[in-house]
This record gives structure tokens, sequence and C-alpha cells, in this order.
């Protein structure tokens, strides 16, 4: 896989909406296998961030790189064919499929050749022309199934035993569950969550850290970057924390030093 094993760099980032700076100048170094949390207040700059790095946002000024291989310009498709997934801060998931089905869609990176674009699957949230290389014969077929079926099992008895329902029928925070299901099995490199508790009760968000520490343990070589309000989850689950505020990282340190930082308070207070 082209991204695996490679640093994502940001240099120089800036991303701005009409007038307004959005993001004012960001370096960042993410390395293989971290697991890299984003905090700060509203209106950080923290999903445009994630949506640059995917390809939804241009940047107006800097580079992004993964491996060396620039990601800015790039189409969200192209940078999610490099093995990066992501989910978005308001649940997607496609209303016409099963659970099953949907996250069968997301292993269609890279495994189905012929004349179809299955890349266009990689990240994100529509289904180009339906079904298409869902049904299937052969051993990508079967790996497909395999991945698909593995990674349902992931999220215990939430999505598995619901596979053959429809995506409608699923509760909220099994909607968030499955957008990281489908995200999952792109077999990324690289995975941006945006948010995936929000709207949780403290048990549900605590059982969705759980389950990313089970992710963590079985593809440890995949990089994590999670945007989190939460200070327990943040600290139950990553190493490192950067503190956006007005576009800009105010602090990158360990969580507890991330979040005793008195600009940190002043940034919150500020909102
Ligand atoms: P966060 O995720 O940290 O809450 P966002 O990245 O969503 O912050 O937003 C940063 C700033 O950019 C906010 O002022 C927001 O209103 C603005 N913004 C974000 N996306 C867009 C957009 N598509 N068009 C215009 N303004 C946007
Ligand atoms: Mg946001």
């Amino acid at each position: 896989n082209p991204a695996q094993g490679r640093e994502l760099v940001l240099s120089g980032v800036e991303v701005s909406f009409g007038g307004l700076k959005a993001i004012g100048g960001v370096d960042l170094t993410v390395s293989p296998g971290e697991f890299v949390g984003i905090v700060g207040p509203n209106g950080a700059g923290k999903s445009t961030l994630i949506q640059t790095i995917t390809g939804f946002a241009r940047p107006s000024a800097g580079t992004i790189s993964l491996g060396g291989r620039r990601l800015d310009g790039s189409e969200p498709e192209d940078i999610a064919a490099l093995g990066i997934a992501r989910t978005f801060q308001t649940s997607r998931v496609f209303p016409a499929l099963t659970i099953g089905e949907s996250v069968r869609v997301g292993t269609q990176r890279g495994l189905i050749g012929g004349g179809r674009t299955p890349k266009r699957f990689g990240c994100l949230a529509e289904p180009i022309g339906g079904l298409f290389g869902i049904a299937g014969y052969g051993k990508a077929a079967r790996e497909a199934d395999a991945r698909a079926e593995e990674i349902l099992k992931l999220f215990g008895e939430r999505l598995w035993p619901r596979r053959d329902r429809p995506t409608h029928s699923l509760s909220y925070a099994n909607r968030r569950r499955l957008d990281i299901a489908r995200a999952l099995a792109t077999s990324p490199d690289l995975l941006l969550l945006d948010e995936p508790t929000a709207g949780m009760n403290p048990t549900e968000s605590h059982e969705l850290a759980d389950l990313l520490l089970d992710v963590r343990r079985r593809f440890p070589a995949m990089t994590i970057v999670m945007v989190e309000h939460k200070l327990d989850i943040v600290r139950k689950l990553t190493q490192r924390t950067i503190v956006m505020a007005q576009g800009k990282v105010l602090v990158d340190a360990d969580p507890d030093r991330a979040f005793a930082d008195p600009q940190v308070a002043a940034a919150y207070l500020g909102q």
C-alpha cells in the first residue's frame, strides 16, 4: 500500500472561505502509527483541517504530503485511494444499502479491477452507479466478504447481527459506528475521525473508545487522527493532543499537559 509507513506532513497550510481564514498557517507532522487527538473550541478549524487533508477543501497556501507525496490539489477519491479514510462530523450512511453492504462497499478500494471506478468508493459518502461491485465471484469477492465480516465483528454485537438490516433502521450511535466500520473497511493507513463520539452518552462514548483501542491492537500500523472534545476519551486513546484555536495550533503536547495549559483554558473561555 503506497501510504504505509509514511509521515503526514502539513506545512504552512492556510484555508480560506471567502474572506474568512479558517486555517491560518498550520505546520504539523504525524508519524506512522501515531494516535493523535485534535481538540479546540468551536470554529477553531478542526473539521476544516480534516476536509483539507482529504481533498474536500483546498488550501490557499502551504502543502500537505504523505510520505513525500503531495496530497493538496488532488481529488478526494484519489486521496482515498492512497489509503486515507475518514468519517464526517455528521453521520453519512447509504440509505439504500444494508449495514453489511455498506461495509462491503468500503472494501472495494483496490480489490475489484475492471472498467468501473471502485476507487470512488474510497472514503466518500455516495456510491456511484448503484450497487455495482457488491455482487461478484472469485477471490476478490471472497476477500471483500472476509474483510467486511472481520470489520463488522470488531463492533461486537452492535453491527454483525444487524448486517442484513437497512442502514436507516440503525440507532444514532450505531450509525456512527457504521461510519467508522465503513472507513476501516478500506484498510486505511491513515484514519481521520471527526468527533466520533458526538451526541453519544458517556457509556456509548467509552464503548466506542474501547472499540478504537481494539482497532489499534488489530491494526497497530494504522495512523489515527481524531477530533474529539471529551477529555477522558482523548486521554484514554491518544498520546498526543493538538489544541487548535482560531485556525492555528496552540499547543502540541501529551493530553495532560495540553489540557493543563493556561492558554488552552483561555481559548475555550474566549469562544
Ligand atoms: P471546528 O471543526 O473546529 O468547529 P470548522 O473547521 O468547522 O471548525 O470551522 C472553522 C471556521 O471555518 C468557522 O468559522 C466556520 O464557520 C468556517 N467554515 C467551515 N467550513 C466552511 C465552509 N464550507 N464555508 C464557509 N465557512 C466555513
Ligand atoms: Mg468541527
